[in-house]
């Protein structure tokens, strides 16, 4: 069975005491899973070390939410691959659509931060997505093509199998967001597929994409039916332990229950 990868990125919301209680209650969450799900969190820079053993122990995935390209230096602010790589992360968010637009972050930054990232075997969580007006001017694909080109520009295929993408349309995120039809995730997460096996002939067939985006109680099971999505990447649906459990119960059981369509 195929692993679904199913998580969520805190953004600045959770402070280290709440990011522990909520690790813990998915600590126990986990334990009961009996389906292919691969759990991971995204806690702001100052809950990793203290989460990290949690994690560790309960084989949930742990990421940052952002770093820079380099080493070391002199980048005030910043946060290196090294010193991540230190902590013991498994996996780096880049490019969500927050970076993009408060912080001015690009493909050809992320791009440089994905090839980082895989120098210390930390996985690349890279987002991409349309915002509104480019889905009026319906040039959707386009903008997402070039975005998998440019973030994922000089891979080999070894690395490209280390990467995970997140397709979270702008239009559809957070408070604002409008949840997208299953259909159109659908139209979109083929054409990603298309055009990943395009990039990367061996393993672009293997590279999981993760639809976010208002996922919610009432949509999750449509879109995770979908035959190119791999996983899901929720926000606020999330944030809550309850909530989650909600929804990676009900998953959980669906997937058990009903293997063969995501085979
Ligand atoms: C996000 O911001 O990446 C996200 C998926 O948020 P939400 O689920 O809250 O729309």
């Amino acid at each position: 069975m195929k692993k679904i990868w199913i998580g969520t990125n805190w953004k600045m919301t959770k402070t280290i005491e709440e990011g522990i209680q909520f690790t813990k209650g998915l600590r126990e969450i986990s334990e009961a899973v009996t389906s292919n799900l691969q759990l991971f969190i995204i806690p702001s820079h100052t809950s990793l070390v203290p989460i990290k053993p949690l994690t560790t122990a309960a084989n949930i995935y742990l990421g940052a939410q952002n770093m820079h390209w380099e080493d070391s230096g002199p980048y005030t602010g910043e946060i290196s691959p090294r010193m991540l790589a230190e902590i013991g992360i498994d996996m780096i968010e880049l490019g969500h659509s927050e970076r993009r637009q408060y912080f001015n972050e690009n493909d050809e930054a992320i791009n440089k931060k994905v090839h980082a990232a895989l120098n210390y075997s930390i996985k690349p969580l890279v987002c991409i997505g349309e915002n509104i007006d480019q889905k009026k001017q319906q040039i959707s694909k386009e903008t997402l093509a070039a975005q998998l080109k440019v973030c994922l520009q000089n891979l080999s295929e070894e690395q490209a199998k280390e990467v995970l993408i997140a397709y979270e349309p702008v239009w559809a995120i957070g408070e604002q967001g409008i949840p997208a039809d299953a259909s159109y995730v659908a139209e979109i997460h083929d054409f990603l597929r298309n055009t990943l096996e395009g990039l990367f002939a061996e393993v672009g067939s293997e590279i999981p994409i993760l639809f976010g985006g208002s996922v919610n109680h009432d949509n999750f099971l449509d879109y995770i039916e979908l035959e190119n999505v791999n996983g899901l990447f929720i926000g606020r649906a999330a944030w809550n332990i309850e909530s989650f459990q909600v929804i990676l119960q009900q998953l959980d059981s669906h997937l058990a229950s009903n293997v063969s369509p995501i085979l």
